[in-house]
């Protein structure tokens, strides 16, 4: 595990599950433009949330790459999802902004709620394929850039599958908090 304070911000790197975050208010999703089940993210966060979440995004989709909504958790153990498209790598374009957006209006929904802690994926690293630094480049970036405008938020954690996407994470975070 990997943590930074940034103005009044924690910033962490942990690997696990994003379905499996039951000390922060709202896990993001890496979903996909109909906001149903899938594989990935999405389909881990579906399982674990029961029907009720497909059918609480049916009214709320399609959205686009760079936009993301916000929903119950259903029977996650969390209050909120925050569902976030992705581009995909060599198709939406410009793919660095709509990412940065990503993130960006996730953390944007999450103080509309008055939430103080958010857990993250590797938003289009999987199916999307983004490459992994320039995406953990990106999520740092932007989640630093937003300190300063949070004040319900005080905790983003970034959750990677694996050990190796949680240390190029945690490098991107080093390289950014120095
Ligand atoms: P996208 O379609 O946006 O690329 P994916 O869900 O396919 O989203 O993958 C996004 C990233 O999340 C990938 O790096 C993948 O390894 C990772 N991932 C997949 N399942 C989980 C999970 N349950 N918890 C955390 N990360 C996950």
């Amino acid at each position: 595990m990997s943590k930074r304070h940034i103005q009044g911000l924690t910033v962490e790197c942990v690997q696990g599950d994003i379905a499996n975050q039951p000390d922060v208010d709202a896990v993001a999703n890496a979903a996909n433009a109909q906001l149903m089940p899938g594989g990935g993210v999405a389909g881990a966060l579906h399982k674990a949330a029961g029907p009720g979440l497909a059918e609480e995004c049916r009214p709320l989709a399609p959205i686009n790459p760079g936009h993301a909504v916000i929903t119950g958790a259903h029977n996650l153990p969390n209050s909120h999802v925050i569902h976030c498209l992705g581009p995909v790598h060599g198709r939406d374009e410009p793919s660095e902004e709509l990412l940065s957006s990503c993130y960006r209006r996730a953390l944007e929904l999450a103080e509309e709620k008055g939430l103080t802690s958010v857990a993250f994926p590797s938003i289009s690293t999987g199916a999307f394929g983004f490459p992994m630094e320039r995406a953990a480049r990106i999520a740092v970036r932007t989640v630093v850039e937003q300190a300063p405008h949070l004040s319900s938020v005080k905790l983003v954690r970034f959750v990677l599958f694996s050990k190796k996407d949680q240390s190029v994470f945690a490098h991107a975070l080093e390289e950014r908090a120095d």
